[in-house]
Order: structure tokens, then C-alpha cells, then sequence
């Protein structure tokens, strides 16, 4: 495909969205030698992909957008990567994210805000924002992020790109720097199914070294199906609130006529404990980011903030100044949810909840429901700084894509309209390891929807 300079051109020509933490000089040495070194025969093969910042890579630093771990190398590389380099791609770099994958918006990164490809005074969706707003601009076709409650999906949707979150268990997590380890698993982003799915496939499959990795092939890429008949598709009504933006429900409602017009029988469901998720997402995701950020002590990891007589002394310093606000927040509140007298009223009801969100879906799929069609996001992408100073509001960014990481379920958004040039994004939600279906239902909509219109 496209040679290691040309790659490297388009690339640092969008510096100005700062999405690529690596340097030019570093970016254009590391593409020249994959390039010479890729497998003339992968399936893959001269495809430029970017990583995420929080996927370990040889070739480049691997910071999670903090600077607790500022400059450094990991000394090994991410399973997935390793896959994507057996089938011929190359590493196109480390994308900038809010830190530790914690945020919707991409402006909780050490290394400054990402800016949206098509309106800079507008966040690209978060946290795997810097790896949507390049494929957005057109610099790739596809990245790598990671989710944990919609990190890709969100951006995908805001940026008017494709995000793929596989089902829990299908993609390796060796080498993903640990968020909230019962949700976390790399997604893909891409410009199109087609070029996500095939990344996709590609990183997906059996890994002795993660035991929560399933013992599965990797996915079969489905064709692009003729129709939708025989396809039940459901719209449960909790994800179309009154308060929805008005022009994210038009666009829903073009897509679900398209999805009729497809041959699909579509009806309403009911997924009674969606007003629970984000609350319970925030405090089962916390909780488990204080256990896995308990390594970040400055001795094992990155810089060292010193100049303290005591380990307690160098512990403050390190943390205090090494982890950025929205970090230290979810520290505290994960600390306190698992906190002897507050476990029971918090974080063992989250599990209780958790369970009914998963069991709602596994009932609506029951009852011959094949897949759910929601909008990923309230509303198009929003203004640099508008929900910055309110964290309430930026978690409930999330409201339509953390179900699915409760659930363990894949979900696919993909753009289906834009109001005044903003995209908008649609979300397939299927069920666990079916992403084949998932993905035929995505290719027929892909092909019919008008996603740069005005909807
Ligand atoms: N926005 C969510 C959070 O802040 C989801 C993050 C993610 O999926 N990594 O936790």
C-alpha cells in the first residue's frame, strides 16, 4: 500500500489536531524501518495503524498521556501490536488520550488536548480521541484504542469514523496498560466496517498470556450481506429519552427507516436498568483503577518526583504531582467505594447492578431480538472546556456506550448524519462473540446511510 514517507507526511501533517504523541523525526526513522521489515504477504500488509498511548509498543514510549510515566519504554509490546505487525502493518505512531484512558473529551491528557479534525474549538470524544481525530482527518485508516466504558465508540461517534468495541475476552489484553480490568479491551477505530473490522480480526483471538482471553479463533469477517431479512433489531426505549438532541434522534430515526428498508423486522425493547449504568460504571471502574494505579509509586515506573527523606514523602510527591486531577478523582473514589464500611452500600451494589444491566440484555436477546440500534452519544461532539469544570456532565457523555462494557456485549458506532457539519454516530450493540452478525448489519447500513448529509 502507501510507502513508510508518504505515511509519515500525512501524519505530521496534522499536527496541528496534536493527536501523535511521538515525535516526526522518531515517527518518519520508525516507519522506514517496519516498512523494510513488514511481511510482504499479511493480510495487512503497508497499513499504517496508529496506537494508543496506553498499548504498549517497543518501538515508542508508552505514557498513557501521563507524566507518571513520561519517557517511558515498555519492554515489551502489546499482544495486539505484535499481531498487526505479523500481518504486515505498520506502527504509525502513539496517539494521545485523556490519562489512563480516564475521560470523554481527550483534554485530560498531560500532553495538552486533542483537537476535533473538522472544528477546533470542539474535543474529538475521549478518551481514545487522538487515534478518532486522526482517521477523522484522514491520516489513517485505522487506529487502535482502548474501552473501558466507550473510549471508542464516543470519539468514533464524534469524530464521524467507525469504533469497534469487541466483545470482553475477545481481544488480548497483554500489554493494554490496566484501567478497569473486568471492562477494559482494545477497540478498534477505523474509516470505514471494512477497515476496522479487518483490524479487528487481525488482533483478535487466543493468548496464553491473558487469561481472560477467550480460547477462540480469531473473527471470521462476514460478507456484505444482500439484505437485512431475518435481522429483528431493537430499539430499547431507554435510549431514546425525551432530552435527546433533537438532530441525533432524526438521524436515528433516518437510520432505523434505512434499517427497515434493509429487510429488517425492528421493534421496540425495554432495557429496565439502564438509568443504573453510569452510576454503577463509576463506581466499579474507580474502584478498580485504585487497585491497578497502586503500582505508580515512582519507584517501579517513569520519573521519580524526590527530594523526601521517607518513602511516604517520596509516594506524595510522586502521585501528588506524577497524576493529573481527573486521575487522583477516581483514586479517591475508588479507594472509597472499597473502603471497609463503605463496600457494602457501594461497590458490592454496583456488582448487583451490574449483573441485572447484563441480564437485561441477555433477556431482550432471549426473546429473538438479534441486535439493539441506539445513538452512541447524547449529542455531537461538544466546545473545548464546556463540561471541564463539571464532572458529572462529561460522565454522562457516556450514558449510551458504558452498558455494553458493563455487559461484556460488542458494539459497533458508525456515522449516520451530521447536524451542522458535527457527525453522528449510530450504535449496533450485539450479542457476546456474534460480532460477525454485528458487523453484516453495520456493512448494510454503512452502504445505505447518506453519513455526511444533514440528517
Ligand atoms: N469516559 C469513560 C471514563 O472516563 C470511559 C473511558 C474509557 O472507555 N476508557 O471512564
Amino acid at each position: 500500500m502507501s510507502d513508510a514517507k508518504a505515511v509519515a507526511d500525512r501524519l505530521v501533517k496534522s499536527k496541528r489536531l496534536n493527536a501523535l504523541l511521538t515525535p516526526s523525526k522518531e515517527l518518519r526513522s520508525a516507519l522506514t524501518a517496519q516498512a523494510a521489515a513488514a511481511r510482504p504477504t499479511g493480510v495487512l500488509y503497508g497499513m499504517p495503524v496508529a496506537v494508543k498511548d496506553n498499548i504498549c509498543t517497543l518501538e515508542f514510549t508508552t505514557t498513557c498521556g501521563s507524566r507518571i510515566l513520561e519517557g517511558y519504554r515498555s519492554p515489551y509490546e502489546a499482544t495486539a501490536v505484535t499481531k498487526l505487525k505479523a500481518a504486515g502493518a505498520l506502527i504509525a505512531g502513539k496517539t494521545n488520550c485523556d490519562e489512563f484512558a480516564m475521560g470523554s473529551s481527550t483534554e485530560h491528557s498531560a500532553y495538552g488536548r486533542v483537537v476535533h479534525p473538522l472544528d477546533k474549538t470542539r474535543v474529538p470524544g475521549g478518551s481514545s480521541g487522538g487515534s478518532a481525530a486522526l482517521v477523522g482527518a484522514g491520516a489513517l485508516p485505522a487506529a487502535l484504542g482502548s474501552e473501558t466504558g466507550g473510549s471508542v465508540r464516543q470519539p468514533a461517534s464524534f469524530c464521524g469514523v467507525v469504533g469497534i468495541k469487541p466483545t470482553y475476552g475477545r481481544v488480548s489484553r497483554y500489554g493494554l496498560v490496566a484501567f478497569g480490568s473486568s471492562l477494559d479491551q482494545i477497540g478498534v477505530l477505523g474509516r470505514s466496517v471494512h477497515d476496522a473490522a479487518r483490524v479487528l480480526s487481525v488482533i483478535s483471538g487466543r493468548d496464553p498470556r491473558d487469561a481472560t482471553c477467550e480460547d477462540r479463533d480469531p473473527l471470521r469477517l462476514p460478507t456484505v450481506p444482500e439484505s437485512l431479512q431475518g435481522f429483528v433489531i431493537g430499539l430499547p426505549r431507554e435510549y431514546f429519552p425525551t432530552e435527546l438532541d433533537p438532530a441525533v434522534r432524526r438521524a436515528c430515526d433516518r437510520a432505523v427507516r434505512l434499517l427497515r428498508d434493509l429487510g429488517a423486522a425492528v421493534r421496540e425493547v425495554s432495557l429496565p436498568h439502564t438509568a443504573y449504568a453510569v452510576p454503577t460504571y463509576y463506581v466499579i471502574a474507580p474502584a478498580e483503577a485504585s487497585s491497578n494505579l497502586a503500582r505508580y509509586d515512582g519507584v517501579r515506573y517513569g520519573p521519580r518526583f524526590d527530594g523526601h527523606a521517607d518513602l511516604r514523602g517520596l509516594y506524595r510527591a510522586t502521585r501528588g504531582q506524577g497524576f493529573g486531577a481527573e486521575v487522583r478523582r477516581r483514586i479517591l473514589v475508588g479507594t472509597y467505594v472499597l473502603s471497609a464500611g463503605f463496600y457494602d452500600a457501594y461497590y458490592r451494589r454496583a456488582q448487583q447492578m451490574r449483573a441485572l444491566i447484563a441480564q437485561d440484555f441477555r433477556n431482550v436477546f432471549d426473546r429473538g431480538v438479534d441486535l439493539l440500534f441506539t445513538p452512541t452519544t447524547p449529542s455531537p461532539a461538544f466546545k473545548a472546556g464546556e463540561k471541564l469544570s463539571d464532572p458529572i456532565a462529561m460522565y454522562m457523555s457516556d450514558i449510551f456506550t458504558v452498558t455494553a462494557n458493563l455487559a461484556g456485549v460488542p458494539a459497533i458506532s458508525l456515522p449516520i448524519g451530521r447536524v451542522k457539519g458535527l457527525p453522528i454516530g449510530g450504535q449496533l450493540i450485539g450479542q457476546a462473540f456474534l460480532e460477525d452478525e454485528m458487523l453484516e448489519a453495520a456493512y448494510a447500513l454503512e452502504r445505505v446511510v447518506p453519513a455526511t448529509d444533514e440528517s
